[in-house]
């Protein structure tokens, strides 16, 4: 793990453009100093952020609406240039979601601050009236990977904002720009100096979130799974809650009676969007027999048509991968994999004529789960297919992973797709569609097993950013309470008639138990 002793002022960090390699910035990274400055200075500003309300702090998310919206084109461009990936794709897929869950959280702020009634059954305790107070944590450290640079963190940003929280955003070493370019057009819309911090460095400056003396109250960690635990153990050695949103698997699964034309347009934009670096990309496919060949062949044919270059010309599908080591990690599971009896259909090869960190899209077929290739996250443009015979076999195959992130089934009856969803481990199941359901601001986002601990986005995305305050308020003051001091064996008599009050099975035995505790509402207490 890195350590803050790491981190060094005079470093600077190289930002590039992954698919020509220009050089786009070179920026100081923050030394652990610097996090613990960004910390207290987000810590003295969110007091005063929290006392405005949710309505006013609505109003500024409304106002970064219309500042995002005005600067869609830039910001596009800029996310291509920083990560590679298509304009269209960062329109569709980075932009869209994130305004969508900035207008989300600025409709659903105050709503879901109010105090909440608790209603209580014990007669005993009518005399009370019970709240859930939704409060900030404070200080909410975001941490956020390069694949989707602007749309993860502003749709963790806005929600910890709406809630009353400030925060420290440090991104992915790779794609600093877009989180840079996110605090100024919040700053623009009116988030008050110190409300959004944004450190710059690597994993290092990260680890300073928890290790400083005055950490972050909370912290919100989108990344692999090997970081994703590591900073779950810092964060444990001093009780600070975490989310975890960590890599994926995901399976989709083409029943017997899918309509073969969609699912393997599916099967092919899932596993190639953003040149299969998504956590919720399509990373194993099962396919019912009967349907086998004719979607094996679909796919391969979609395949090698798709316009594979660099993002920043409009008709190109498919850009760069974000560096060789992420490109190395898919040259070598496609390797392995046919060591082990594998068929490519298309691509299994870079792209060299393109630049340094170009894959073809590529299909792989003769797959089994001995196979790192069905086992491990790839993480890029690779999709392998794999027949089944029954539903039984195709659960137990989606089932058999680390991962349980997502996953995604095929079929024209909805009704058999959504039985087949409830076997499926995974936090999101979508039935004829894939990936999407990130875009769904109302959606909780998250996985289960290895692929993570707690929800982003929905109601379930602002619960992590709250501390939950019960809150009772007794309606008799002058009252002092039936269990207080002065036991006796009369009261103890009284109380077994108050059990069975409240929980005989017969309703002649309740009477009775009424009958026999009521004397208690007179007994002298101390
Ligand atoms: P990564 O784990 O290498 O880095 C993620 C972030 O953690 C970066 O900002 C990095 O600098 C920082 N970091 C590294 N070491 C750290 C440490 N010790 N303490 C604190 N921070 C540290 O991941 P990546 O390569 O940037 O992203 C790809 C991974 O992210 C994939 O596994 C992908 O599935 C996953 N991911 C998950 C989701 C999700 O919502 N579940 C979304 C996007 C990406």
């Amino acid at each position: 793990m890195a350590t803050v002793s790491t981190i060094h002022s005079e470093t600077k960090l190289r930002v590039t453009n992954p698919a020509s390699g220009e050089v786009l910035a070179e920026i100081p990274t923050a030394t652990a100093a610097d996090v613990q400055t960004a910390i207290m200075r987000a810590r003295a500003a969110q007091p005063a952020w929290d006392a405005i309300g949710p309505r006013s702090r609505a109003r500024v998310l409304r106002k970064f609406v219309e500042v995002l919206n005005r600067q869609r084109s830039e910001v596009a461009a800029l996310i291509t240039s920083e990560a590679g990936k298509p304009e269209v794709e960062a329109l569709l897929t980075e932009l869209i979601p994130a305004l969508d869950s900035a207008q989300f959280c600025s409709d659903q702020a105050e709503r879901f601050l109010r105090p909440e009634h608790v209603q209580h059954a014990n007669p005993l305790m009518k005399t009370k009236k019970g709240y859930l107070l939704r409060q900030p944590h404070g200080v909410i450290g975001i941490i956020s990977p390069w694949n989707y640079p602007f749309s993860i963190p502003t749709t963790e940003v806005v929600a910890a904002l709406a809630m009353g929280n400030a925060v420290v955003l440090k991104p992915s070493e790779f794609t600093p720009l877009c989180a840079l370019r996110l605090q100024t057009m919040l700053r623009q819309a009116g988030v008050p100096n110190g409300v959004i911090e944004v450190v710059i460095g690597d994993g290092a400056t990260g680890a300073a979130f928890l290790s400083s003396a005055q950490p972050v109250d909370k912290i919100v960690f989108t990344g692999s799974v090997r970081t994703g635990k590591q900073v779950a153990q810092a964060a444990a050695a001093k009780l600070i809650p975490v989310v975890l949103e960590l890599g994926g698997k995901d399976p989709m699964i083409v029943l017997d009676d899918a309509d073969v034309e969609v699912a393997s347009s599916a099967a092919v934009w899932g596993a190639f969007v953003n040149a299969g670096q998504t956590c919720l990309s399509v990373e194993r496919c099962y396919v019912h027999r009967s349907l086998y060949s004719r979607f094996v062949t679909a796919c391969a044919e979609k395949t090698g048509k798709l316009r594979v270059g660099n993002g920043a010309l409009p008709e190109i599908e498919v850009g760069p991968m974000i560096h060789e080591r992420q490109l190395s990690v898919v040259e070598r599971h496609v390797r392995e994999a046919i060591a082990q009896g594998a068929k490519v259909l298309v691509g299994g090869e870079r792209l060299t004529n393109l630049g340094l960190n170009f894959y073809a899209p590529t299909v792989v077929t003769d797959v089994d789960h001995s196979m790192t290739l069905m086992r491990e996250e790839t993480f890029g443009p690779v999709l392998p297919i794999m027949p089944f015979d029954t539903e039984e076999e195709a659960a137990g195959l989606a089932n058999d992973s680390e991962f349980g992130l997502a996953a995604s089934i095929w079929t024209r009856d909805r009704a058999r797709g959504e039985a087949l969803a409830r076997r499926i481990q995974a936090g999101t199941v979508m039935v004829n569609d894939c990936i999407s359901g990130f875009a769904i601001s109302e959606a909780p986002h998250g996985g289960i097993k290895s692929s993570g601990i707690g929800r982003t986005h929905g109601r379930m995305g602002l619960e992590e950013m709250v501390r939950v305050k019960y809150l009772d308020s007794d309606l008799l003051p002058r009252m002092s309470k039936i269990w207080w001091y002065g036991y006796s064996q009369a009261f103890a008599e009284q109380m077994r008639g108050f059990v069975d009050f409240l929980f005989a099975g017969r309703w002649d035995k309740r009477l009775k138990g009424g009958l026999k505790s009521a004397a208690a509402l007179r007994r002298k207490k101390i």
